[in-house]
């Protein structure tokens, strides 16, 4: 195959699309540590989370066991809307840099709601529908999400409540218009619409919010609505089943042309996309088959990661969602209002968690300023505006192209671009104008709401 020329894109054929999600867990030797009821401490059975969560996607977070768990046709005929995505030989960037390293990016940002977002958006819609439900409701950082899901739920004819991270909700006015016109309800949050919301409002008057909040007040709305549940678009065990399409996809089309990657990059809020994307080559790496660098990129002001600790957390503010084992900055941590890269969440993924205390991968942080840079590299040659959250994976697979200029190595590095980032020009026109800051919370803060972390014995 070394003779043939790689194409631009790989594009695969529609029956190439995974028929089944791989589920991570089942070859872990360790598992990841299971949810716990912050009230009892104990691990969260079926039944007590069947009244926040659709019961399949109960079934699907609490399942540690099945390896391959088929994607209903409904879900697949609404994926060849976008998908199979192609995966992208970036030889226009490789020529730029002078790097003998091959570059390649899985890109996901080709649906209206620009990221990967879509992928487990329009699984969770299904399930829901499939139970009868009347609606769902969400939370939604820089509006990705909640984009997604408004059009996965209109597709499906579902409600849709979404609560939006209040300085996107003011950066980001035109997500709220697009989620709008699939049908949903957005409120900016805190709000005075919940409980928890007054509470954070009165607790930090003139807050620009967090994740952590909008996920307090999208649960409330969630249990306290007849024939409502709450769904989530990141750091569950259930999304990173959806977003393993990600992934098999991708090593399909590497197969495809003999292609066998060094390093494997990507950004990491909840840990969805990355989770998704490394799914089958860390199933080689954790069988012994095959062996890989697996990159996490995060950025700086919330380094989950890289300064975190391993611990039961609160996955929100308001300390009401159960407990999760994770690398976390403490569910108190809320990242400088200047930070405009998104990934601003406090924790990370169980599964990832795990894989990384047990060191089947790295992980970098990234200052705000050298992503925009990364990004801007990217769109000059390559066409595709980025989003910044993508971007972050970018700036990584960038210094790693040039570690191989320095030292002559043509590794091969595929990262995932996430999705475009025409709905973050206010942070592009930060970076333009030059007055982009990085923000990088010192160890005192750190430590602050590490301090706060719930007592468990685990
Ligand atoms: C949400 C989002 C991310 C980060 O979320 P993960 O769950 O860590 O994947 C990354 N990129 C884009 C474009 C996003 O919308």
């Amino acid at each position: 195959m070394s003779e043939t020329k790689i194409p631009y894109k790989i594009y695969l054929e529609e029956e190439e699309m995974p028929k089944a999600w791989y589920n991570l867990r089942a070859d872990m030797k360790n598992k990841p540590e299971p949810l716990l009821n912050p009230g009892t401490g104990k691990p969260l059975t079926k039944e007590e989370l069947s009244p926040i969560f659709c019961e399949e996607l109960v079934d699907q977070e609490l399942d540690d066991t099945t390896a391959f768990i088929p994607i209903p046709d409904e879900i697949r005929d609404f994926y060849k809307m976008y998908r199979p995505s192609p995966l992208v030989r970036a030889y226009c960037l490789e020529k730029k840099l002078g790097t003998p390293a091959k570059i390649y990016y899985k890109f996901e940002g080709n649906n209206t709601s620009g990221s990967h977002k879509l992928n487990s958006a329009i699984a969770q819609a299904y399930y829901a529908k499939k139970q009868g439900l009347k609606g769902v409701t969400t939370e939604t950082g820089a509006g990705q999400w909640g984009t997604a899901l408004s059009m996965a739920c209109s597709y499906f004819d579902l409600d849709c409540k979404v609560y939006m991270v209040k300085v996107s909700y003011e950066q980001k006015p035109f997500r709220r218009e697009v989620m709008r016109t699939y049908g949903a309800s957005v409120v900016p949050s805190p709000s005075e619409t919940t409980e928890v919301g007054k509470k954070i409002l009165s607790e930090h008057p003139g807050t620009t919010g967090s994740l952590g909040c909008a996920i307090s007040e999208a649960v409330e709305a969630a249990t306290k609505n007849e024939g409502y549940r709450y769904v989530l678009g990141s750091v569950l065990n259930q999304v990173l089943l959806h977003q393993s399409v990600i992934g098999l996809e991708t090593k399909t089309a590497l197969d495809k042309y003999g292609i066998k990657p060094d390093i494997i990059i990507g950004c990491a809020g909840g840990g969805s996309n990355l989770g998704g994307l490394i799914a089958p080559f860390m199933r080689e790496k954790l069988k012994g088959e095959a062996d890989y660098r697996i990159v996490a990129v995060e950025p700086a002001s919330c380094p989950s990661f890289t300064r975190g600790t391993f611990a039961y957390d609160f996955c929100d503010t308001g300390m009401i969602c159960p407990l999760a084992k994770m690398y976390t900055l403490g569910s108190s941590f809320i990242p400088s209002a200047n930070h405009a890269g998104g990934l601003r969440f406090h924790g990370m993924s169980t599964i990832l968690s795990q894989l990384y205390h047990d060191g089947y991968m790295e992980a970098v942080s990234v200052e705000q300023s050298s992503v925009f840079e990364a990004a801007e590299q990217f769109a000059r040659v390559e066409g595709i505006l980025p989003a910044p959250e993508s971007s972050h994976a970018i700036r990584a697979a960038i210094d790693e192209a040039l570690k191989c200029k320095e030292t002559g190595e043509e590794k091969t590095i595929v990262f995932g671009l996430t999705g475009t980032g025409y709905f973050d020009l206010v942070a592009y026109e930060k970076y333009n104008d030059g007055v982009m800051t990085d923000e990088i919370p010192t160890d005192e803060d750190i430590a602050a709401s590490v301090a706060k972390l719930p007592k468990v014995n685990a």
